[in-house]
């Protein structure tokens, strides 16, 4: 863009320029109405003098000053006498005494001797500047004269010479024609020495002693291998005038050759050209120094003029003649009567135009340019005017839009908050109950605890038996009930403390800024006080309690992971020591645990080694004193735990499951042991074996038994199955369903530790038991005199009512013995007849009894 518009600048700039060199300037008027003589000696229509003097006066023309320019001619080539001269002498002197001249130009000698002699007479002694002296003349001038300066007339034979033979190499003879005059005879000799220089071998005649009729003659004759050099000529050998020009239009007319000339005046009549002299052009040159005189510079300081007035100059017309071509002349060659030609004649006018033209042309392009350019920009304004209306449109609706979208964003934004709290809460809380969950325990309570100083308490709760409602009444009625449970412990719950289910039957209270372990037992307390109240599910009335362990803060641990494991374990320990109660984390327990653990990394491995052992324990009858059956026991003696109770091990094996392949194998060893020994004592001993709660789930349980009872071949009616009452009670209608089937297999169906859970007998109608074991606690009492109640005759009238065998355990004196006895107990077990006796030593002790 900038590069552009300097281009057009500077274009603008040269047209300014151009136009301004047309324009004349506004110079110095002095130079305006001087006067200038031009003196020539020889007479109008002669063309050297004519060319020159028209020189003169195109060239102060061309100067645009209007100058008063005098012409006069001597007539001295006609009449070169003395008279002539004093004619104009009187003449001139007349005219021009009373005139201002102020520059004076002679076109040759005679002129020039002229002025410099009267020009102090009557030419206002005005400087002069000659032309038409050749060197000779110039020699001649007296060193008296100044104040002039001037042209001098070179001429060139050499170089017109050398022209003639390079155009026809075969040149043998050159005519040179001048006359006897003193500058004929001058310049003649100036071409013979020329030629004698260039062309030794040339042959050179001279016509200067030939008479008109005779030259002509010769040309007329002249062959091709000699040619013509026409120079000064104006009289003939006898003395007699002739016009020059007129003679050369003759001599061209009868020549077969080209003739050569010395002046430019000598052809346009028949004369081929040469190197010339040129009139018009020693003119120009006289003038321009002319015109550096009338402006102020002295003449005499001005050197003489020797070169710029010669130029190979030839008549077009001839070239054919000669049979030559414009490429045959010099290059600088300057041809006369050429046909016309416009561009030759007016060049520099048609080079202005065109200038002109091509500047406008440019001009033309520029604004063209500049105009598509504009319209371009006006279509791309219209464009982006439009563009810009839409964008502003766009926008708008844009606009509109950010605001919509902002509206639903913020929405959404809510929305997810919202959802976010939500997720949160779903995160953090239990489904099932909506209390919070372990997420929230190890997440959220964690970062209480670790700003925490206080002491805090964690109770971990786990409901008693919960597994069995759930296995016997289903889940739907499990799930309520823990919803209930959990609608119970939440009212417990103030800032202090957190509610959490950690899943299935599990719930932790954590318990903040507790002042003594005395309120921490309470509120234990407060937690097992919400289970006393039995809970109503789907119809059914359900007791249930709960074990809890305690582990506090920071005393037993800092995080929630350690503190939740240690009250996990007080809560086992709780349980393991009787259910519904609570435990404070010690670290005894611990090692309860890991003895707990152990116990169930051995109890596969025991089994294959046949670590596990039955005891036999007499059950007797009261009357007679006779022994009817034993309680098959399980001991377990371990390399590595020493010797276990069942009280320490069974239980693990319950929760692990292990219990069921432990109970089939006490089973079927204990029926296998009293078969031989029923065989080899020819009798008929009962056996009763403890079946946990665990198997009777099994759905195989019926077909077990059925299956051991066949393969040992075994009489039913001899075996008899003990199950716990408090387990029984918690899942009345599945246990008893299958305690039928069990019943049709016809073995039966012992109540163990009656007395110890619900101790109410309405329910024994639905269940197809035919014994209760009435539990050591009731026998214990029952020979105590202190004792208000005694509830073990009641329970022995009841059972009998019902039609039930009573066995009574734990007996262990003689007046118990007496007591069940006098209240019509069926059997006695207990330590005061046995305690239980390893398989090995039954034998012994039966056949003691006989002694
Ligand atoms: P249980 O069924 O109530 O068994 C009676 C327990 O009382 C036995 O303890 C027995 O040794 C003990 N005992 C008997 N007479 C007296 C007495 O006069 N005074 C005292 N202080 N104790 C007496 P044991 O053998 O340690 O068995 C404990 C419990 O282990 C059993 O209680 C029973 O519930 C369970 N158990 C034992 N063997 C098995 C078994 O094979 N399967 C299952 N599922 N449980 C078993
Ligand atoms: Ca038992
Ligand atoms: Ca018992």
């Amino acid at each position: 863009m900038i590069k552009q518009q300097k281009v057009s600048l500077f274009l603008m700039l040269l047209f300014f320029l151009v136009m301004l060199s047309y324009v004349p300037t506004e110079a110095s008027q002095y130079l305006d109405n001087k006067h200038i003589l031009i003196l020539n000696s020889y007479q109008p229509g002669f063309t050297w003098t004519d060319d020159q003097t028209q020189a003169i006066l195109d060239t102060f023309q061309e100067d645009g000053y209007n100058y008063t320019i005098s012409t006069e001619y001597l007539d001295w080539k006609r009449y070169p006498y003395s008279t002539t001269l004093e004619h104009a002498y009187q003449q001139l002197q007349y005219k021009y005494v009373n005139q201002e001249i102020d520059l004076i130009i002679t076109t040759d000698d005679i002129t020039f001797q002229f002025a410099s002699l009267y020009r102090k007479d009557f030419l206002s002694d005005a400087p002069i500047v000659f032309s038409g002296i050749n060197s000779e003349g110039i020699m001649e001038i007296d060193s008296s004269i100044d104040n002039y300066t001037g042209v001098m007339e070179v001429i060139e034979p050499v170089k017109t010479i050398e022209l003639a033979l390079m155009l026809n190499p075969d040149l043998k003879t050159l005519y040179l024609i001048y006359d006897n005059s003193e500058s004929g005879l001058s310049t003649g000799k100036l071409c013979i020495d020329a030629a004698k220089v260039i062309a030794p071998n040339l042959n050179i005649i001279s016509m200067n002693n030939m008479t008109a009729e005779e030259i002509i003659d010769t040309v007329k004759s002249t062959g091709p291998e000699a040619t013509f050099l026409i120079t000064t000529y104006s009289f003939d050998a006898d003395g007699h005038y002739i016009e020059h020009e007129q003679f050369c239009e003759e001599l061209g007319a009868v020549s077969q050759v080209p003739l050569y000339h010395l002046y430019d005046f000598g052809i346009n009549k028949g004369i081929f050209g040469g190197y010339l002299t040129i009139g018009y052009l020693q003119g120009k040159q006289a003038a321009m120094l002319g015109l550096e005189i009338l402006s102020g510079q002295e003449a005499s300081s001005l050197p003489i003029i020797t070169e710029g007035t010669n130029q190979y100059t030839f008549d077009y017309m001839l070239l054919e003649k000669y049979g030559f071509t414009i490429n045959d002349l010099p290059e600088d060659s300057v041809l006369i009567n050429e046909p016309f030609s416009f561009y030759k004649t007016y060049r520099s006018l048609v080079l202005s135009v065109l200038f002109v033209f091509f500047l406008l042309l440019l001009f033309t392009l520029i604004l063209l340019f500049y105009i598509g350019k504009i319209r371009r920009l006006k279509n791309k304004l219209g464009e982006n005017n439009e563009e810009l209306s839409q964008l502003y449109e766009e926008l708008t609706a844009t606009e509109d839009e950010i605001r919509r979208q902002y509206g639903e964003l913020s929405e959404a934004h809510q929305q997810l908050e919202e959802y976010s709290q939500k997720l949160f809460k779903l995160a953090h809380h239990d489904s099932l109950t909506g209390l919070f969950n372990r997420l929230y325990l190890y997440e959220e309570v964690q970062s209480d605890l670790n700003q925490q100083k206080e002491e805090s308490a964690f109770y971990f709760i786990d409901l008693d038996n919960f597994k069995y409602i759930n296995d016997a009444l289903g889940h739907n009625t499990g799930d309520e009930l823990l919803q209930v449970i959990s609608l119970r412990l939440q009212k417990l719950c103030d800032q202090n403390n957190t509610l959490i289910r950690l899943g299935g039957d599990e719930f932790v209270f954590v318990v903040h800024q507790l002042k003594s372990r005395e309120e921490a037992e309470l509120f234990s307390k407060n937690i097992l006080s919400l289970f006393v109240a039995p809970f109503r599910i789907q119809g059914n009335r359900l007791t249930l309690t709960a074990s809890i362990g305690i582990s506090m803060f920071p005393e037993h641990g800092r995080t929630v992971d350690t503190l939740l494991r240690n009250a996990d374990m007080a809560m086992y320990k709780a349980k393991k020591s009787g259910k519904n109660g609570f435990l404070f984390f010690n670290g005894t327990i611990k090692d309860d645990i890991l003895e707990r653990i152990n116990i169930e990394r051995y109890f596969q491995k025991a089994l294959n080694n046949g670590e596990f052992m039955i005891y036999y324990q007499p059950q007797v009858i009261t009357q007679t004193g006779e022994v009817d059956g034993f309680e098959a026991l399980i001991r377990w003696d371990s390399p590595e735990l020493g010797f276990l109770s069942p009280y320490k091990f069974v239980t693990i094996a319950e929760e692990t499951g292990f219990i069921i392949s432990l109970g089939e194998w006490t089973l079927r060893n204990s029926c296998h042991f009293i078969k031989k020994l029923n065989t080899r004592l020819q009798k008929q001993y009962k056996i009763s074996v403890n079946i946990s709660v665990i198997q009777l789930f099994q759905e195989n349980f019926v077909n077990m038994i059925h299956e051991v009872l066949s393969e040992l071949d075994f009489p039913p009616h001899l075996l008899e199955i003990e199950i716990t009452e408090s387990v029984i009670m918690e899942s009345v209608e599945l246990i008893s369903e299958k305690l039928r089937l069990v019943q049709a297999l016809g073995v039966t169906i012992a109540l163990d530790d009656f007395g110890t859970g619900y101790s109410s007998l309405a329910y024994l109608k639905n269940i197809p038991i035919s014994t209760l074991k009435v539990d050591k606690l009731f026998i214990d009492d029952i020979t105590d005199p202190d004792s208000e109640i005694n509830l073990a005759d009641t329970i022995i009238d009841l059972g009998h009512k019902m039609k039930l065998t009573i066995v009574a355990e734990g007996v262990e004196t003689a007046d118990q013995v007496a007591y069940l006895k006098k209240n019509g107990c069926d059997k006695i077990q207990g330590y005061f007849y046995s305690k239980p006796i390893p398989a090995g030593n039954l034998d012994q002790w039966i056949s003691s009894l006989s002694i």
